[in-house]
C-alpha cells in the first residue's frame, strides 16, 4: 500500500479541474482486427435488417443517454448526443454502409471495421482541432453500433468499481458519458486536448481529467494508489501517507465548496446590499440553449455565431440561421439573446481544405502574417456583404420571435457601426416590402475590444444601442500579448492597471449616454476581478453558463461601497505585478 513504493509526480496537461483519489484501472481502446467476412446475394437483405435493427438500438441508447443528462443539467452533454443522434441519420450511417453491404458483399462488422480504420488514418493526418472531433464522433459512434452486433468481451465503463482512477491511451465521447463520477474518480490519458468532447464531458460531469501523460510506462510500474489533480495536472503515484492527508483535505474542502455554488443558482445575483447585478449566459452551441434556466441566467448575452460556420465547416444558409435564431429566441421566452455576428479570422479560422465550398473565402485573403491583426471579424464581413446580408436578413427574419439584439464584432471605427445600421435598415425594408415582419426594435451593439474602440467609446457608445466589452480581445490588443501564445501569458494580465482605466472609461461614457454596457470576457467569470468590475461600474456580466452561481456566489460576498473602494484603490497603482497583489490581498473572502 502506499508508504512502501516510491511517490512518483508525473506533469501532464490539466483538463478537467479536482482532485480524484483512487486505484488504477487500465481501459484499453478497443481496436480488434475484424477478419473479412463474405456473404452470399442472399444474404445480403438480412445483413441490412441486422444493421437496422443496430442502428436503431445505439440510437435508442443515445436518446435515454441524452434524457439522463438532461435531469443531470448537463447541456454539454445533451448536445454531444445531440451530434451523435444527427450523425445516425447522417448517410454516411445509413444509406452508405447499406450501399456498401450491398456492394462488396460483406457483413456489416467487416464493413465497420474498415470505415473506423479509414478515418483513423484520416484523422492521424489532420491539424484542423474541429474536424478531427468529428472523425473521433464518427468512430465513436461507429463503436456504438459495433457494439450492438456482437458482445464486447471488455469491462465497460458503466462497470467500473468504486474510486477507479481510469488509464487509457484516448477516451472517446460515450465512454466518458457512460462514466459515472460517484464511481470513477479521474481520468488520465496519454491523448487528448482541452477542447475534445471527452474533455468537455468530464468538466460537465466534474470528473478530474489530465491528458499527455506517458500510459505505457505506468503499465510498467508498481501502482497501487494514485492522485490525479485535475487542476494542476499533476499525476501522483503511490502517494505517501503525508501526500494522501493533504489531498484529501484539499478534496473535501472542493466538495464542500461545490456544494455551496449549486445552491447559488436559484438566488438572485445581488450585492448583500441588495444591487441588482444582471448576469447573461455566453454560448457556442444554441443546443444548449434550452438549459439556461437550470443555470439561472437572465438571458443569452453573447452568441458566438461563428460556431455555426466552425463546426459545419460551411456558413450556414439563410434558412438554415433563420431557423436556429427562431428557435433559439423563442426558448428564451422574451430574455434577450444577444448573436454576435461571425467573428471570423484570428484564432477562429478553420483550417479548410481547398475543395471545401467555402475555402474560397479565405484563399482570398491568404495567408496573414498577423492574423490577429489581419481581415477578421467586421473586417471579414464587410469584405464578403453577401455573407454579412444573409445574416443579418436571417437575423431579422427571426426578429419577431424575442427579443433580438445584434452585436458587431472587434469594432475599429465608428463607421463600421453606421455601415451595418444602413444595412439593416435596407434590409429592413425590403422584408417590410415582401410582407414579411421584424421586430420593431433590434438593438445594434458595439463590442469593445480594440484600443481604438476603448477610446472612442464616447461617440460609439452615441451611435451604438449599447456596449459589450470583450476583455479576452482587448487585454490582448492593449497590451500586445497573443492571448493564445504561452511565451506572452505572463504579460497578458487581465487586471492591467491600463485595462482597469479603459473599463472605467467605457462605463463612464455608456453611462453619459444612458446606453447598457456588459462585460462578456473571462474575467467576468473571476472571483478575483468581480468586485473590482462591479466597483468600476459594470452591472451586466456575460459569462460561460457554467461559471453562472460562481459569479452569482462571488457577488453575494461584497457590499456596493466595499466594491468601490476597491477599485478607487486599484486605479491607484501604476504597475501589474503590484496592482495583482492588491486584488489578491483585497479579494480573498
Ligand atoms: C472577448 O474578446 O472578450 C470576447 C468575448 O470574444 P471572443 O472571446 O469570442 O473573442
Ligand atoms: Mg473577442
Amino acid at each position: 500500500m502506499a508508504g512502501e513504493r516510491e511517490e512518483v509526480v508525473l506533469r501532464g496537461l490539466p483538463i478537467s479541474k479536482g482532485i480524484g483519489i483512487g486505484f488504477p484501472i487500465f481501459f484499453t481502446n478497443f481496436d480488434e482486427d475484424i477478419s473479412e467476412s463474405q456473404i452470399s446475394k442472399k444474404e445480403i437483405e438480412d445483413e441490412i435488417d441486422r444493421y437496422r435493427s443496430a442502428l436503431a438500438r445505439s440510437r435508442n441508447d443515445v436518446e435515454k443517454l441524452q434524457k439522463i443528462s438532461l435531469q443531470d443539467g448537463t447541456p454539454e452533454i445533451v448536445a454531444i448526443l445531440g451530434t451523435h443522434l444527427e450523425m445516425m441519420q447522417d448517410p454516411l450511417l445509413t444509406s452508405v454502409i447499406e450501399e456498401k453491404i450491398r456492394v462488396r458483399q460483406q457483413k456489416i462488422e467487416t464493413v465497420f471495421f474498415h470505415l473506423i480504420e479509414e478515418y483513423k488514418q484520416r484523422f492521424s493526418i489532420l491539424q484542423d482541432i474541429y474536424f478531427q472531433e468529428r472523425v473521433r464522433d464518427i468512430v465513436d459512434v461507429s463503436r456504438r453500433i459495433l457494439n450492438h452486433l456482437r458482445p464486447v468481451g471488455r469491462i465497460r465503463m458503466s462497470e467500473m468499481p468504486h474510486n477507479s482512477i481510469i488509464l487509457a491511451h484516448e477516451l472517446v465521447p460515450s465512454e466518458t458519458i457512460e462514466a459515472s463520477s460517484s464511481v470513477v474518480s479521474a481520468f488520465v490519458t496519454a491523448a487528448g486536448g482541452i477542447t475534445s468532447h471527452a474533455a468537455i464531458i468530464s468538466r460537465a460531469k466534474g470528473i478530474p481529467y489530465v491528458a499527455n501523460i506517458d500510459i505505457k510506462m505506468l503499465k510498467r510500474v508498481d501502482l497501487a494508489a494514485i492522485i490525479v489533480d485535475g487542476s494542476q495536472g499533476l499525476v501522483i503515484i503511490n502517494p505517501t501517507r503525508q501526500t494522501l492527508k493533504k489531498y484529501s483535505e484539499v478534496k473535501k474542502s472542493h466538495v464542500e465548496k461545490y456544494k455551496l455554488l449549486k445552491t447559488a443558482t436559484n438566488l438572485k445575483g445581488e450585492t448583500i446590499d441588495g444591487y441588482e447585478i444582471r448576469i447573461f449566459a455566453n454560448l457556442e452551441n444554441p443546443k444548449e440553449i434550452d438549459y439556461l434556466n437550470k443555470c439561472g441566467a437572465a438571458g443569452v448575452g453573447l452568441f458566438r455565431s461563428e460556431y455555426l460556420f466552425l463546426s459545419r465547416r460551411r456558413f450556414p444558409t439563410e434558412e438554415e440561421q433563420f431557423e436556429i435564431y427562431k428557435r433559439m429566441a423563442r426558448s428564451l421566452r422574451g430574455r434577450p439573446l444577444v448573436v454576435r455576428i461571425f467573428d471570423i479570422g484570428g484564432d477562429k479560422k478553420p483550417d479548410l481544405l481547398p475543395e471545401e465550398p467555402d475555402a474560397k473565402y479565405f484563399l482570398k485573403i491568404g495567408n496573414e502574417l498577423n492574423p490577429a491583426l489581419g481581415c477578421r471579424a467586421i473586417r471579414f464581413l464587410l469584405r464578403y456583404p453577401e455573407l454579412l446580408e444573409i445574416q443579418l436578413r436571417a437575423l431579422l427574419r427571426a426578429s419577431r420571435f424575442g427579443d433580438i439584439h445584434i452585436l458587431i464584432p472587434m469594432v475599429s471605427d465608428l463607421t463600421e457601426i453606421q455601415i451595418i445600421r444602413e444595412i439593416i435598415e435596407r434590409i429592413r425594408a425590403d422584408l417590410h416590402k415582401k410582407g414579411i415582419k421584424t421586430a420593431k426594435e433590434i438593438p445594434l451593439g458595439c463590442m469593445i475590444e480594440v484600443p481604438s474602440s476603448a477610446l472612442m467609446c464616447d461617440a460609439l457608445a452615441k451611435e451604438a444601442d449599447f456596449l459589450s466589452i470583450g476583455t479576452n480581445d482587448l487585454v490582448q490588443y492593449v497590451l500586445a500579448a497573443d492571448r493564445n501564445n504561452p511565451n506572452t501569458s505572463e504579460l497578458y494580465f487581465s487586471t492591467h492597471p491600463s485595462i482597469l482605466r479603459l473599463i472605467r472609461m467605457i462605463v463612464t461614457s455608456a453611462n453619459s449616454a444612458r446606453k447598457p454596457v456588459v462585460l462578456c470576457g473571462e474575467s467576468a467569470a473571476d472571483p478575483a476581478m468581480i468586485p473590482i468590475l462591479i466597483g468600476l461600474g459594470i452591472r451586466e456580466f456575460s459569462v460561460a453558463a457554467r461559471h453562472i452561481p460562481l459569479v452569482k456566489h462571488t457577488i453575494r460576498k461584497w457590499r456596493i461601497l466595499e466594491a468601490c473602494r476597491l477599485a478607487e484603490g486599484a486605479l491607484e497603482y501604476a504597475s501589474a505585478p503590484e496592482l495583482k497583489q492588491y486584488l489578491a490581498a483585497e479579494t480573498a473572502r
